[in-house]
């Protein structure tokens, strides 16, 4: 087929998408219960309350992330003290927070767990309750209405080894349950230690917890409502960017093996990041030669990704380029460019595809390539509890079916769920996000224009849009070339940290730590004055990674040394005082070129 014959029916199909969009949104407007109607409407005060926004966040991190309601108390009073009460809320509700912050101070232990009850309440439609009767109450009404639930259980954050066995027993828990069918699971909460420069270390305990979820699953049987029954479904969720390579390898390798060669299994990709449509690309030929070797498919989920503000955090903090695209319609691009990819017939076979998103455009967009290629019983649609349900009831009618993705959480583990309230929020509220509308969008509306708009545009610079990783450091690269001398009177940079998520920085380091095991160990002499001396005694310097053993010897000075020390910096001192401060730079740029050369032995 010819290039403008493609285009064509890309752009057929992108003008169908349009008007399954509008129709969507009718749908979904049409049937939305009032209460769902004032929750998005309090969502739409929020947005024109920044202070209000922001104090929710901050109550929601600083506040109620302490089990201590004494720490509850403290934080309460003080946000409301620098925010003020939030406009965005119902007259009821700021006179209560008023109250609960002047009192709670005197009474903490009476009057903070009726706030944080409440706090659970009204966020209990994004976050479901994990005690048991609640959750089975849950299940069976998402089941009645047809609605297939992945559940995610929420916990403690993951500081120690004894948190990640309690939380694959939580795991194991859900699977074992009979009217759980599909779980979703974070490989950074079934194992505490992930360190990227022992990357094989840890993808093989990471592999091993996988391996025991993996047997759970394919132990456990799902009775589906048509009669099927199926081993129950685990989904690797992608978190960050430094996760990616850590999961994906993890994910094949074990799923490489002869035992799990008959099970499914499913992982994410987040389309904000170049690398996903490569990494798509690669786990579809290898999914493609794991069913040619008699293997079960494998489930991609394509989201956009969660994660935007760590991020841009994380790049900044080690002054690395930040790992997702840097404005929005690149991701957009991207996300159809990765549905186009996998909803072809011969891709789809082997990597069914989950397309989860609230953009009613993007989910019009997928029906209507899954209805081209014929791909309906490989491609399904996901969705977030209590993010917009009526949407979500609009798109199950016309998807055919939805999986919809529960978090679950525990009374005694609610503030764990902090971190996910976050990022809803963010979601809900951003500026470039499809969510934030879901108030006042109607076909035909000004926001309606823009995100029809946004949609289309990005099908503009798809065909140019680069898959390149946007992080590309190699130290490897670095050996050898000639010192990088900044120009003089440039602005100060930071040296960039050494970027262990890139497989190339993480080689060359098992090269020096290679070289450096093979080494007999070193005396270090004092240098005093650029002249080498031994000293009058030595001490003995240890490798943490090899308790018990010498790894190297080091002089130390005496007296005589820290004397002849002292004149010698005495003595330099007026050389270095009429130096002007261009050139004082110049001098300390050269120590750090030099510094930067030698890395492998200082690294
Ligand atoms: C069922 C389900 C499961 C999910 N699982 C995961 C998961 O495992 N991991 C994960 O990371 N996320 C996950 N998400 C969240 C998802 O990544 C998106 O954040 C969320 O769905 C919003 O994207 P959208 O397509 O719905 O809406 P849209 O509003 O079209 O897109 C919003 C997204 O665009 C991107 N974006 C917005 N502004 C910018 C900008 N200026 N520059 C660059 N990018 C920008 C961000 O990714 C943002 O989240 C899941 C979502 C769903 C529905």
């Amino acid at each position: 087929m010819r290039a403008t014959d493609d285009l064509a029916i890309v752009e057929r199909l992108a003008h169908r998408a349009v008007e399954l969009a509008e129709a969507l949104l009718r749908e979904a407007r049409a049937q939305q219960t009032a209460d769902e109607h004032a929750q998005a409407k309090k969502l739409a005060r929020m947005m024109a309350d920044p202070h209000g926004k922001e104090l929710t966040i901050a109550l929601a991190d600083q506040a109620f992330r302490s089990h201590r309601p004494e720490r509850i108390a403290d934080q309460l009073a003080y946000l409301l003290e620098r925010y003020g009460v939030p406009q965005y809320m119902d007259w009821w509700e700021r006179v209560a927070l008023l109250l609960g912050g002047a009192m709670a101070h005197y009474l903490p232990s009476l009057v903070v767990p009726p706030i944080v009850a409440r706090l659970r309440h009204e966020t209990q439609n994004v976050i479901l309750p994990g005690e048991e009767e609640d959750l089975r109450r849950y299940i069976e009404e998402r089941r009645r209405a047809g609605v297939r639930l992945n559940l995610n259980q929420l916990g403690e954050a993951i500081l120690g080894e004894k948190e990640a066995a309690r939380r694959l027993e939580a795991y194991l828990t859900l699977l074992a349950r009979d009217d759980v069918e599909y779980i979703s699971v974070k490989v950074s909460s079934v194992y505490s230690q992930i360190d990227l420069v022992a990357f094989r270390a840890t993808v093989a305990q990471v592999a091993e917890r996988l391996r025991t979820l993996y047997r759970a699953a394919g132990r456990h049987r799902y009775r589906h409502q048509d009669g099927r029954i199926t081993p129950k479904f685990i989904n690797l969720d992608m978190e960050e960017y430094r996760d990616l390579d850590l999961t994906v390898t993890a994910f094949r390798e074990v799923l490489d093996e002869p035992e799990f060669l008959p099970l499914s299994a499913g992982i994410v990709l987040q389309a904000y990041l170049p690398d996903s449509h490569r990494v798509q690309r690669a786990l579809t030929e290898w999914a493609l030669a794991r069913r040619a070797r008699g293997g079960a498919p494998i489930k991609l989920r394509i989201v956009k990704g969660a994660n935007l503000a760590m991020e841009r955090i994380e790049a900044a903090v080690h002054d690395w380029p930040q790992a997702p695209y840097e404005t929005k319609i690149e991701v957009d691009a991207n996300y159809k460019r990765m549905l186009q990819y996998g909803c072809r017939p011969e891709h789809a076979d082997a990597v069914h595809l989950g397309i989860a998103s609230h953009n009613l455009f993007d989910v019009a967009y997928g029906l209507v390539l899954r209805e081209a290629h014929h791909v309906e019983p490989w491609v399904e649609f996901e969705m977030l509890e209590g993010m917009a349900n009526h949407q979500a009831r609009a798109v199950h009618a016309r998807a055919g079916g939805l999986l919809l993705y529960a978090p679950v959480v525990r009374a005694e583990d609610f503030h764990s769920a902090i971190a996910y309230l976050v990022r809803r929020l963010d979601e809900n509220t951003a500026p470039e996000n499809f969510l934030r509308h879901v108030f006042d969008l109607e076909p035909g509306s000004p926001a309606f224009l823009v995100e029809r708009d946004r949609f289309l545009a990005a099908f503009g610079i798809e065909a140019r849009l680069s898959d390149a990783p946007r992080r590309f450091q190699d130290r490897r690269a670095e050996a050898g070339a000639p010192p990088v001398l900044r120009p003089l009177h440039a602005v100060f940079e930071n040296e960039p940290d050494t970027d262990w998520t890139l497989a190339a920085n993480r080689a060359w380091i098992d090269d020096v730590v290679r070289r450096w095991r093979e080494r007999s160990h070193d005396r270090i002499p004092l240098q005093i004055g650029g002249e080498l001396r031994t000293g009058p005694s030595q001490g003995d310097g240890h490798d943490p990674s090899r308790p018990g053993r010498v790894a190297y010897r080091y002089a130390l000075g005496g007296p005589a040394d820290v004397d002849r020390a002292l004149t010698v910096a005495r003595a330099a001192q007026p050389a270095w005082a009429a130096l002007s401060i261009a050139e004082r730079g110049a001098r300390l740029e050269a120590c750090a070129a030099e510094l930067g050369l030698l890395r492998p032995d200082a690294a």
